[in-house]
């Protein structure tokens, strides 16, 4: 038989590629599980998975990819040419087959931070975080998981300066290990393999280099160019000798970038946290990023509230290399969107708004800057708006559908219709949804049940409606879910510092005097040296003399104890706001 080819995207569902090679998509998942990937049927796969997992199946099938794939690497190359300004730190991602020791082995070279201080202690995941070496920092991209892993992929490589492939000494290269040699080969970056395990019985180190080899990675010791560590994260040994020698390879390229241009860089993570709103992972690439600067990210953007690093110290200012923890944005921003630094509030909002109506496809104007990677990201089917396809049984009730819906619009949440048409719901609608994130109105519409039947397997809403008012209501309330909460901080009362008693990492004892309203414990609050916020604690105690307390008023004097997440260094004459906070979800 003839081989077939098939072209897919760079990004594509494990559902749409189960169609496409005309496979249940059970088997494409069970595939893909046995190459330690986890992934449901509408999480996306990238090209090279995909390709693996085609030879994997033995089909008799070409993959082609739709889009030209030399974007990554033209960008990183222009990154990398900036080869002015001020040197910055070699940004790091360590990749490797699952079990190899990835986490592991960042975890031992957290632990080697000598600037650290207390050692230890951190154990929640974080995306990406800098430690020192020998006086120079180096910041390391912490992408566990398949999606991530799909997304750096995608828009990582212009952060990426080092990949760390990880090989577990006593099992070798892997399809992972595969994908992530293609991966570091393709976006140009420099490469330092870890053989990692090499304390268990069964290491071969001999039989490792000779399989990187074949994969055309040849090492110094039999003349080429890649750097060889051997290590064992189980025993931190080696450790020290990795990020020597991350240092060596990052420092041939003369990493530099300009520290006197306005901020941008990349969402490398956002979430939305109780009581401060919406948080923002961000890795700067260019220029220094201040606090009280404004920022925008996509549709959304974000007069810097806290500026902090991600092991939530708070800075005045970040420069590139840096991943910071930014609050302060209206909406979360994307993963893996762009962001720049705006000169006011409202040219903030104005490019924000330029975002969210130029929709698929626009260029990025020298206004939005860095554009490649706005380029990207626009043709990579970023769905702004609420998406919505829209069917009804005549073409009188779809015009009056679609203008109402286009009412509902406001400056920050717009409906985004897909497509719309007369008739009854059909398989390209579905398909169409699924591929743009969309929910499917039917108005007095038909739903055949095979239709029904692909999109509940798709995960496609549809829903029917015969009266029109509650089809605009439904469509309000989609869009009103997009609106971001209002945070609505009220200062309950202030204190200043009179005295200090004890400081560690964790927690600061203090004595002061109220100024103002009432004190009582517990409470969030926030530190203030004049008009700059240092931290923001939990007051864990109170105490009038030495009894607890469990309110002091205007005048009084009181102690009280401080629940800190990095050391605050508290003076006298310092003053704490005592807050609550209220997370408002706000509707049309
Ligand atoms: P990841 O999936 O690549 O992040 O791998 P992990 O870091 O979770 O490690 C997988 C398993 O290998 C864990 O049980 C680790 O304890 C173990 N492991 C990691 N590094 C070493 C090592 O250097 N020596 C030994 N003996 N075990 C290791």
């Amino acid at each position: 038989m003839a081989q077939r080819t098939i072209s897919i995207d760079e990004q594509v569902t494990v559902g749409s590629l189960a169609d496409k090679l005309m496979i249940p998509v059970t088997q494409l998942i069970g595939e893909l599980m046995k190459s330690g990937i986890m992934a449901t049927v509408n999480e996306r796969i990238d090209f090279d998975t995909a390709q693996i997992i085609v030879g994997e199946l033995g089909l008799d099938i070409e993959l082609a990819k739709n889009q030209a794939d030399d974007q990554i690497q033209e960008s990183v190359i222009n990154r990398k040419a900036n080869q002015t300004g001020q040197p910055r730190p070699p940004v790091v991602a360590v990749m490797g087959h699952v079990d190899h020791g990835k986490t592991s082995l960042l975890d031992a070279m957290r632990d080697a931070d000598t600037a650290a201080g207390e050692a230890g202690g951190i154990t929640q995941h974080i995306s990406a975080y800098q430690i020192t070496h020998k006086d120079r920092k180096i910041t390391f991209l912490d992408t566990p998981g398949h999606e991530a892993f799909a997304a750096l992929r995608e828009h990582g490589a212009f952060l990426t300066d080092v990949v760390v492939i990880v090989v577990a000494a006593d099992d070798g290269i892997k399809p992972q290990t595969i994908e992530a040699i293609r991966f570091a080969k393709k976006a140009n970056v420099k490469i330092v393999v870890a053989i990692n395990k090499i304390d268990k019985e069964g290491a071969n180190v001999a039989l490792i280099k000779q399989q990187l080899a074949e994969q055309d990675l040849v090492i110094e010791e039999w003349g080429g160019d890649i750097v060889v560590v051997e290590v064992s994260a189980k025993n931190k040994t080696g450790i020290d000798k990795l990020l020597d020698m991350i240092f060596l390879v990052s420092d041939v390229e003369e990493l530099k970038a300009d520290n006197d241009v306005p901020a941008t860089g990349i969402i490398i993570e956002a979430h939305l946290e109780k009581g401060r709103g919406p948080i923002a992972i961000c890795l700067i690439d260019q220029g220094t990023l201040r606090k009280g600067d404004y920022m925008v990210a996509g549709n959304t953007y974000a007069k810097i509230r806290n500026l902090e690093t991600t092991l939530n110290q708070p800075l005045t200012e970040a420069l590139p290399s840096t991943p910071v923890v930014i609050t302060g944005f209206k909406a979360l921003p994307k993963f893996g969107e762009e962001f720049v630094v705006a000169e006011s509030e409202k040219s903030a909002r104005s490019i924000a708004e330029k975002s969210a109506n130029s929709g698929i496809g626009q260029s990025g104007k020298s206004d939005i800057g860095g554009g490649e990677l706005i380029r990207m990201i626009n043709q990579s089917n970023q769905v702004t708006g609420y998406p919505v396809i829209i069917k009804a049984d005549v073409q009188g009730s779809l015009t009056s559908v679609l203008d109402s819906i286009k009412s509902l619009d406001t400056e920050e949440v717009a409906v985004s219709v897909v497509s719309s048409g007369v008739g009854a719901i059909n398989e390209n609608d579905v398909h169409l949804a699924k591929s743009s994130g969309a929910v499917i109105y039917g108005f007095s519409s038909q739903l055949p049940t095979n239709i029904k039947r692909l999109a509940s397997r798709d995960n496609v809403e549809v829903k029917l409606y015969s009266v029109i008012y509650e089809l605009i209501d439904d469509v309000k309330n989609g869009l009103s879910k997009l609106l971001a909460p209002e945070v609505v901080e009220t200062i309950k009362g202030s204190l200043v510092v009179k005295g200090i008693f004890k400081t560690s990492k964790t927690e600061v004892i203090c004595g002061g005097e109220v100024l103002e309203g009432k004190l009582t414990s517990p409470s969030i609050a926030l530190v203030y040296r004049k008009k700059d916020m240092l931290a923001e604690v939990q007051i864990t105690n109170l105490k009038k003399g030495p009894q607890d307390a469990k309110e002091v008023v205007k005048g009084e004097m009181c102690g009280l104890n401080m629940a800190t997440t990095s050391k605050v260094d508290l003076q006298e004459g310092d003053e704490i706001r005592f807050i609550t906070r209220e997370t408002i979800s706000r509707s049309l």
